[in-house]
């Protein structure tokens, strides 16, 4: 059986075809990333513009690639949650008039379920197992006990780590620095982190009391912005120009990041273990969405995972970010589980705003 996926939730137009082995027929991909670097964020409008100029071209290019003709698809999975309206709006459209046309059933895909599961494309990966999603848009720790079955254990209480890393990025100009000018934030921070000392800056981790699994970077943000004006006073530099301590302040940032999300994820780990929802031994940790991709982060992540006898499992950086794979293999998993499929798709809406599973995070920070 094979599934298109088609994803268009946020900023990158992406389809492919997957079978029920995980085996990926053919993928495309485009990205309005740097469009949306240039004007400093995602402008819903264009970024809506852009996924309806490369819809057609994209899931044509994924077909292609597999070199299967439309027929011989089983059903379209498509991103419908969360996300932003405009741009969910335009792959929603487009694959009603696909699955209508075809006659085939469609699959709504819930973004952040497509990111938790991914990894069961690659590993062997049984359910329960504990899953932190960590990009742009989303920051949360859950338990996933099924397909459909999501418990949220934490959640960022104001911004995703990736926004933050973007805001920092774009505070530093990293667009101008000739090594970044094409990087996400948060790529240019990590790629810049390297060239700096950690401990130049000392930039204490956020809710370092707060007995939970709940995530905040707001407050990291703006430590690390008056930082940034100071060392511009100090330098003599305008706002704009690049200062010489940015890779120190990168590397400190990407620091505390890192430690928070560590703590964070630990506490989420001995919660499920005190209360029997992951193996004693042996328990899984998934770690995924585009902030996963960075590597300082996943050695912080290594040392819990160590630590509490887990085994620590990230996609492939390609798999991490937005991507048209992950939205196909869900739609794989739930026609295995023979839930979520539609015959019939009147009625059918994106929705914006939509929480992954069942909220415990308030029962989390009361049982510590
Ligand atoms: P959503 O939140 O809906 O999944 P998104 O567009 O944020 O959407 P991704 O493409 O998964 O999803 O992630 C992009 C984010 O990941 C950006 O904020 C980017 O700065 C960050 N990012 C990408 N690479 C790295 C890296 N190496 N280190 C840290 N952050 C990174
Ligand atoms: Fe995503």
């Amino acid at each position: 059986k094979l599934i298109l996926g088609i994803e268009t939730s946020c900023d990158d137009t992406a389809a492919a075809v997957v079978d029920e082995s995980g085996k990926v027929w053919g993928e495309a991909i485009h990205s309005q990333t740097e469009v949306h670097l240039k004007t400093g964020g995602i402008v819903p409008p264009v970024a809506q513009q852009l996924h309806r100029e490369n819809i057609q071209r994209i899931v044509k290019e994924a077909l292609s690639t597999s070199k299967i003709s439309p027929s011989e698809l089983s059903a379209i999975a498509t991103t419908v949650k969360p996300g932003l309206a405009l741009s969910l709006g335009v792959g929603l459209s487009f694959s009603l008039r696909l699955v209508d046309q075809l006659k085939i059933p469609f699959i709504p895909i819930h973004h952040m379920e497509a990111h938790a599961l991914t990894i069961r494309l690659l590993n062997k990966v049984e359910f329960p197992f504990l899953v932190l999603l960590i990009s742009g848009g989303h920051c949360l720790l859950a338990l996933v006990r099924g397909v459909s079955d999501f418990l949220l254990l934490g959640k960022s209480l104001d911004i995703a780590p990736g926004d933050m890393l973007d805001k920092v990025a774009r505070r530093l100009s990293l667009i101008k620095h000739p090594e970044c000018s094409t990087m996400s934030g948060g790529k240019a921070i990590e790629h810049l982190a390297k060239q700096g000392n950690k401990l130049h800056f000392d930039i204490k981790p956020p809710m370092q009391r707060a007995k939970n699994c709940d995530f905040s970077f707001t407050g990291l943000q703006h430590v690390t912005d008056r930082i940034i004006t100071q060392k511009e006073k100090e330098e003599g530099i305008q706002k704009g120009q690049i200062l010489s301590s940015a890779a120190h302040i990168a590397a400190a940032v990407q620091h505390t990041t890192a430690c928070h999300i560590a703590k964070r994820t630990h506490r989420a780990i001995l919660y499920c273990k005190q209360r029997d929802l992951l193996p004693q031994s042996n328990a899984v940790l998934v770690a995924s969405g585009g902030v996963a991709s960075n590597f300082y982060i996943r050695k912080a992540l290594e040392i819990v995972t160590n630590a509490t006898q887990c085994t620590l499992l990230c996609p492939p950086p390609r798999l991490c970010t937005d991507n048209g794979i992950m939205i196909a293999w869900n739609g794989i998993e739930r026609l295995r589980a023979g839930v979520g499929i539609l015959y019939n798709t009147e009625g059918i809406r994106y929705e914006p705003k939509c929480p992954l599973g069942v909220d415990i995070s308030e029962e989390v920070g009361e049982a510590a």
